[in-house]
């Protein structure tokens, strides 16, 4: 996988919500709720698309790299020409990520961000709360499931429950799949690092339902704006906003290039010497600690957004 003449390698990226999670549409005060999160067009279920992805990620490493703000941010230089982004061959946040200016023009940059999809996302049901997934998520890993009828939740484990259990409002019968397919489904969530009491309350439902479960168990909060001149509240500003809970696991991927099959500005990349994939892979894995910390999507002073990565 890792032979250093291929042209990409790609890394997979397990991240655990430890904060309710908010990437706005940047659209306001469309129908239910003011301020709605993405959603994926086909599933309607909610995502964080790559371009939110490589932005954070741009920003943190670029602060682990002592490079923050300069080579951050979208780049553009200010009016007398200064600042932006540096687009040097030596700079691991340029090459990694890419930049807009330079004698030869852009570069795309060497790492390139898929979405961030929900792979697992918490239920509240009267047993506790389970973690809900569907077919197409496991498609990612071509893992196949077949469900016997549309409306049943197929638990890993469904010893102990004869009875239906609701998922929020949702009451479903229960099901179990073939020995098989469970295990490779849980092989493959113990390869991401998933913990064992998450992997033991694991359910699989059809996507039709796990678009509903989902978009009917996002939270909704309420919050106030602030004008941040007077440090008051505004006239009429409550408004609402949906997140993913805490403990929604995303699922996300990073194709890294191959830094010797490109030049920045007629040079090799050197932002360390001979630079392979696994080296432009790390510099987005500086990121992670602040993913941690800061969270992502904005609301970060609202407690929002703070993702664990755990693979
Ligand atoms: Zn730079």
């Amino acid at each position: 996988m890792n032979n250093p003449n291929n042209s990409y390698t790609k890394f997979s990226h397990l991240g655990m919500a430890i904060d309710p999670i908010h990437v706005g549409t940047g659209g306001n005060r469309l129908g239910r709720v003011d301020s709605t999160i993405v959603r994926d067009p086909a599933t309607q279920i909610p995502k964080i698309p790559g371009s939110s992805l490589a932005g954070t990620y741009r920003s943190y490493s670029a602060m682990a790299e002592g490079k923050y703000p300069q080579c951050a941010g979208v780049g553009l230089p200010q009016s007398d020409g200064t600042g932006g982004h540096c687009g040097k061959p030596d700079c691991p946040i340029c090459t990694v990520y890419g930049f807009a200016r330079g004698q030869e023009g852009g570069f795309a940059g060497l790492a390139a961000f898929s979405d961030a999809h929900v792979l697992l996302f918490p239920v509240p049901t009267r047993k506790g709360v389970y973690w809900i997934t569907s077919p197409n998520t496991m498609r990612f890993f071509s893992i196949e499931i077949e469900l016997s009828q549309s409306a049943g939740l197929y638990l890993l484990d469904p010893t102990n429950s004869n009875s239906p259990l609701n998922l929020g409002w949702l009451m479903l019968p229960i099901m179990g799949l073939k020995k098989e397919v469970v295990n490779k489904i849980q092989e493959k969530l113990q390869d991401l690092k998933v913990p064992d009491y998450v992997i033991e309350k694991v359910g699989v439902v059809s996507d039709d339902l796990f678009a509903h479960v989902v978009n009917s168990n996002l939270e909704v909060r309420t919050s106030v704006s602030i004008n941040p001149e007077t440090g008051a509240a505004e006239d009429g500003a409550l408004f609402t906003y949906e997140a993913l809970p805490r403990t929604t696991f995303l699922y996300w991927e990073i194709v890294c290039k191959n830094p010797n099959h490109y030049r920045i500005n007629s040079k090799p990349v050197s932002f360390k010497q001979n630079p392979q994939m696994e080296d432009v892979h790390y510099i987005t894995q500086k990121a992670h600690p602040f993913f941690e910390h800061l969270g992502i999507g904005g609301m970060g002073t609202r407690g929002m957004g703070r993702i664990k990565v755990l693979v």
